[in-house]
């Protein structure tokens, strides 16, 4: 058989993994399986200018449709992948002949974490992860529509701030004590609170959702002793990684499927990238699985590097970004509890940057409209840099000079 690379998930991984291949000068058959309807598009959107109505759809495709062509790499759109015959070379569809390949790239992401509660398959329950699923509520919030949102991570959030601009009455609802209780430190939290409250969103957090009622259609959400209307639910409570073509083709798999800083798997013909990965990340000293776009993209691009026969190790500091009203977040590296916090900037104007030390060592940054100090933390992340607290929490000094 000539070199076939097969990519299993049209997302920013998979097709990533496909442009990278053409760009090395790869010139076999490349061949994109995804179960989606679109060409591989950039899903930040969906809970920010796709879902204001502000761009098309067409704007968060990677390529255009034509351009895969122009480059002979064969998108096959609405197809599953149900197996992997690892001795055979092939993965078997849903429908139609096996594929045979030579190389496999896996790039199958993660699909959105379900509630199980009474109700929860009620029509007007929502949750977001795709064009689709934006579609498929987009046009029901509309001025004095009772939004209630499940979850208080970034994606709940950057929904509220969408939704409360369009005259919607929010209700975000959180489990934790603290909205993005996993990801920032507790001042964070609550300045994006009091952001979203003074912006007229209920936020209510150790708010556990018990059931979701209503006849025919979500009216309400119960939530132990209190009960909140609702004409639209959505959901957003993390994602589950696709991984079980994986495991069922005895590959390894720990919160992810398990790759080396290369995204190869144990076997040779082999990759994974992409949200559905556990992989080892130097700067973190540990393996991780990540979400976010930077990490789909540089190890789609280290899988096609692999593929090549020539490895690119994925060295970067992972990062990530958040819109919500005029703040834009934008995050280096990973805070844990217990880091220091060191703020610069100022809170109260909208202009900071929240950097964590743990012992000593500057770890994480959290920079809202401070888009130097975001690029500059990278680097001073990476070189494990210890600063001097008091000169890091003066704005006036740029990190690059500490
Ligand atoms: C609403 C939203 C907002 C986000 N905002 C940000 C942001 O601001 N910044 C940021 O960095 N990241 C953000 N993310 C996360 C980011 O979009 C993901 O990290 C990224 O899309 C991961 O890409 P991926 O290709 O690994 O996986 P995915 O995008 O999940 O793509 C995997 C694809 O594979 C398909 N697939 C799975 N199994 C099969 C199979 N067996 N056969 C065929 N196809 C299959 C899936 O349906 C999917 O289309 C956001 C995500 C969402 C949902």
């Amino acid at each position: 058989m000539s070199e076939a690379v097969i990519i299993i998930g049209g997302g920013q991984a998979g097709g990533q993994a496909a442009l990278s291949l053409r760009q090395l000068g790869f010139e076999g058959a490349v061949t994109v399986v995804g179960d989606e309807p679109y060409v591989p598009y950039e899903r930040p959107p969906l809970s920010k200018s796709f879902l204001a109505g502000e761009v098309s759809e067409e704007r968060m495709f990677m390529r255009p449709a034509a351009f895969y062509a122009e480059k002979s790499l064969v998108l096959l759109q609405k197809t599953t992948v149900t197996r992997i015959d690892r001795a055979a070379r092939s993965v078997h569809l849903a429908e139609g002949e096996p594929l045979p390949y030579s190389k496999l790239v896996l790039a199958t992401g993660g699909r959105v974490r379900k509630m199980n509660c009474p109700g929860a398959g009620l029509p007007g329950v929502h949750y977001l992860r795709t064009i689709d699923d934006v579609l498929a509520f987009r046009d029901r919030l509309t001025a004095g529509a009772k939004l209630v949102i499940v979850g208080g991570g970034y994606i709940g959030l950057e929904v509220a701030a969408v939704a409360i601009k369009r005259g919607c009455k929010v209700t975000v609802l959180e489990m934790q004590p603290l909205v993005l209780n996993r990801v920032v430190a507790p001042e964070m939290s609550r300045f994006y609170t009091d952001v979203h409250r003074a912006a007229g969103v209920d936020i209510r957090t150790s708010a556990a959702v018990t059931a979701f009622e209503g006849a025919g259609r979500v009216e309400r959400v119960i939530c132990g002793d209190s009960i909140v209307a609702a004409d639209i639910v959505i959901v957003g409570i993390g994602i589950v990684p696709n991984v079980e073509l994986a495991a069922d083709a005895g590959l390894a798999v720990n919160n992810g499927i398990v790759v080396d800083d290369c995204a190869r798997t144990a076997d040779p013909d082999i990759f994974a990238a992409g949200d559905c990965t556990n992989h080892p990340n130097e700067v973190i000293g540990g393996c991780l699985r990540l979400e976010s776009v930077p990490n789909a993209l540089a190890q789609g691009k280290a899988a096609a590097h692999a593929i090549m026969g020539n490895p690119q190790p994925v060295t970067e500091v992972p990062w990530f970004w958040s819109d919500q009203y005029d703040l834009k977040l934008q995050m280096t590296g990973l805070s844990k509890p217990g880091d220091r916090i060191v703020i610069r900037g100022s809170m109260a104007a909208h202009k900071f940057s929240a950097c964590y030390l743990r012992e000593g060592v500057f770890v994480a940054c959290q920079a809202v409209n401070m888009a130097k100090d975001f690029l500059q933390s990278k680097k001073l992340i990476a070189a494990r840099t210890r600063p001097d607290p008091m000169r890091l929490a003066d704005p006036s000094l740029a990190l690059k000079d500490l």
